[in-house]
């Protein structure tokens, strides 16, 4: 995993890698029996290299502490694995560019379930392993807390709030909560279906 890592450490294929302090790959065991995907590090990952440990981060590790799922059992990544300058969205073209990467992250862990944090990782997930018509919906808040299952893929998808999002309002906070619980009760169950 190393090797991966080392690799988009020292990727420059986009404009993001001029502004960031340094790309962020993800971290987490190569065995992840889930891999999530938010959007991209913000000022804080941009700083330590490591994904999810700001403010979103810390409802994202406590939630996932509440619903009894093991950091050491996750890999955490982003769609884009540098920082956009001034934490805006990344742009359709950052994302195709760190896209390989993130294939490449997800070929190796070979997890079984995927979940994207918020719309764009989602819609990045859904186009890629076209999927769109099975999620119900267009926003967030119709297809988050839905499974989905890729039969051909053998893996579920699993869309969330981004934490940032359910950072913003105490109802969407306990959304996203109860969510990650679900998927840590849900989870052996979708670990043990036979492909
Ligand atoms: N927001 C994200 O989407 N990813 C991070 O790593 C941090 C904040």
């Amino acid at each position: 995993m190393q090797d991966l890592h080392d690799l988009i450490k020292k990727c420059s294929k986009c404009r993001l890698r001029a502004t960031c302090t340094q790309v962020v790959p993800g971290e987490g065991p190569q065995n992840a029996k889930i891999v999530f995907i938010a959007e991209a590090p913000g000022e804080e990952e941009d700083k330590q290299g490591r994904p999810l440990i700001g403010r979103s981060g810390q409802l994202f590790r406590n939630a996932l502490k509440a619903a009894s799922i093991k950091e050491d059992e996750v890999f955490i990544s982003n769609t884009c694995k540098c920082r956009p300058p001034d934490n805006r969205e990344p742009n359709p073209d950052e994302i195709e560019a760190c896209w390989p990467w993130t294939l490449q992250l997800l070929q190796r862990i070979s997890p079984k379930i995927i979940v994207p944090l918020g719309a764009p990782a989602t819609m990045t997930l859904a186009m890629r392993f076209d999927f769109q018509k099975q999620l119900g919906g267009s926003k967030i808040t119709q297809i988050a807390g839905k499974p989905v299952f890729l039969a051909k893929r053998h893996f579920y998808v699993f869309p969330m709030f981004h934490p940032s999002f359910a950072n913003r309002q105490n109802e969407r906070r306990s959304e996203f909560q109860a969510h990650m619980r679900y998927l840590g009760k849900a989870m052996n169950g979708w670990l043990e279906r036979p492909i």
